[in-house]
C-alpha cells in the first residue's frame, strides 16, 4: 500500500492505474475509521480494480467554533486498517499544500445545501464541495464512495459531479450501525456512557417513525412531532432539527405521497457532540 502526500503523486498514481485497464475507486474520508469507512472501502475494492482511500481532517468544512482541533485522528491505526482491506493507496494530503497561501476558490452547491446542515453550519458544505473537488482533481477517480449517514452532503455532491461534468460516478452505501442501532461516526467518542445511552433514541425515532409509515401514516408533521418527543424524553438529547425531505432535492414535504422517495433527518446535541442521523423511506406506488 502506497502512502502519497503529494496531488502530483496522487495524480500519477491514479494515471498509470487507469493505464493498466483498472477502473479507480476513490473513498474520501477524515480518518479515525470505522466499519461504516470501511464498507465504502469494500465497496471499491469489490467494484474497482484500485482503490485509494483519502485521510484529510479538512478545516475549510468546520466552523471556528467547531471541533477541527479536537477531532479525533489515529493515522497509524488507520493506515493498519486499510492495509488489512488491501487498499491501494492512502492519499493524506498536507493542508499547507491543499489551501496553500492565497487560496480562493471555492465551489458552491446552491439549493440543496440551504436547509438543515446548511442552516445548522452555513460554511460547511462549500468547504466539503470544496476539498471534494480537489480531491477528485488529485485522484481522479472513476467512482467515488460516499456513506449515506451523511444523506445531505451525498446528494450534495452528486449534484456537483453531474454539474460540474467531473465523470465520477457517485455511489452512496447504507448507513452502518452499531448492533443496538446508533449509526457509527468517529464523533461517538466525544460520548460519555450515559450520553451513548441517550444517543440510542435518535435511531430509535427514525426506527418507530419508519414503522408508523410502514402502518399506513402519510401526515409528515405527525411522524416529525412524535420523533422529537421520543428523541427529547431523554434528558441530555437536544433536537437541531428533525425533518422529512424529497431524497434528491432535499425540499420539505408535508404528505408522503405513493411512489414517492423521501428522507426522514435528525440532528441533534447530546451533551456537547452534534450527531446526525437518517432513514430512507420508499412509499409503494
Ligand atoms: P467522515 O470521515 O466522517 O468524513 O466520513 C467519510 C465517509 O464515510 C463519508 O462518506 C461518510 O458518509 C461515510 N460514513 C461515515 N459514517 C458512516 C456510517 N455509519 N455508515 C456509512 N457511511 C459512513
Amino acid at each position: 500500500m502506497r502512502v502519497i502526500a503529494s496531488t502530483d503523486e496522487a495524480r500519477r498514481f491514479s494515471d498509470e492505474a487507469r493505464r493498466a485497464g483498472k477502473i479507480v475507486g476513490f473513498v474520501p474520508t477524515m480518518g479515525f475509521l470505522h466499519e461504516g469507512h470501511l464498507s465504502l472501502v469494500r465497496a471499491s475494492r469489490r467494484e474497482c480494480g484500485t482503490t485509494i482511500v483519502s485521510i484529510f481532517v479538512n478545516p475549510a468544512q468546520f466552523a471556528p467554533d467547531e471541533d477541527f482541533d479536537d477531532y479525533p485522528r489515529n493515522f497509524e491505526r488507520d493506515a493498519k486498517l486499510l492495509e488489512a482491506e488491501g487498499v491501494d493507496a492512502i492519499f493524506a494530503p498536507k493542508r499547507e499544500e491543499f489551501y496553500a497561501e492565497g487560496f480562493q476558490t471555492y465551489v458552491t452547491v446552491e439549493d440543496i445545501t440551504r436547509p438543515l446542515e446548511g442552516a445548522s453550519r452555513p460554511t460547511h458544505f462549500r468547504g466539503v464541495t470544496t476539498v471534494v473537488a480537489m480531491l477528485f482533481n488529485a485522484t481522479r477517480p472513476d467512482r467515488a464512495y460516499f456513506g449515506g449517514k451523511d444523506a445531505q452532503q451525498a446528494a450534495t455532491i452528486s449534484r456537483m459531479a453531474a454539474d460540474l461534468k467531473t465523470g465520477v460516478d457517485i455511489v452512496v452505501m447504507p448507513i452502518v450501525r452499531e448492533s443496538d442501532g446508533l449509526a457509527m461516526s468517529s464523533r461517538n467518542t466525544y460520548l460519555s456512557p450515559e450520553e451513548r445511552n441517550d444517543a440510542l433514541a435518535i435511531s430509535r425515532a427514525l426506527r418507530e417513525a419508519k414503522a408508523e409509515i410502514e402502518a399506513g401514516e402519510r401526515d409528515a408533521g405527525n411522524i416529525l412531532a412524535r420523533m422529537r418527543e421520543t428523541i427529547e424524553r431523554s434528558e441530555r438529547a437536544n433536537v437541531d432539527y428533525v425533518a422529512a425531505v424529497e431524497r434528491e432535492t432535499f425540499e420539505s414535504v408535508d404528505t408522503f405521497r405513493a411512489g414517492g422517495r423521501y428522507y426522514l433527518l435528525v440532528a441533534c446535541r447530546v451533551g456537547k457532540t452534534r450527531l446526525i442521523d437518517n432513514e430512507p423511506i420508499s412509499i409503494p406506488g
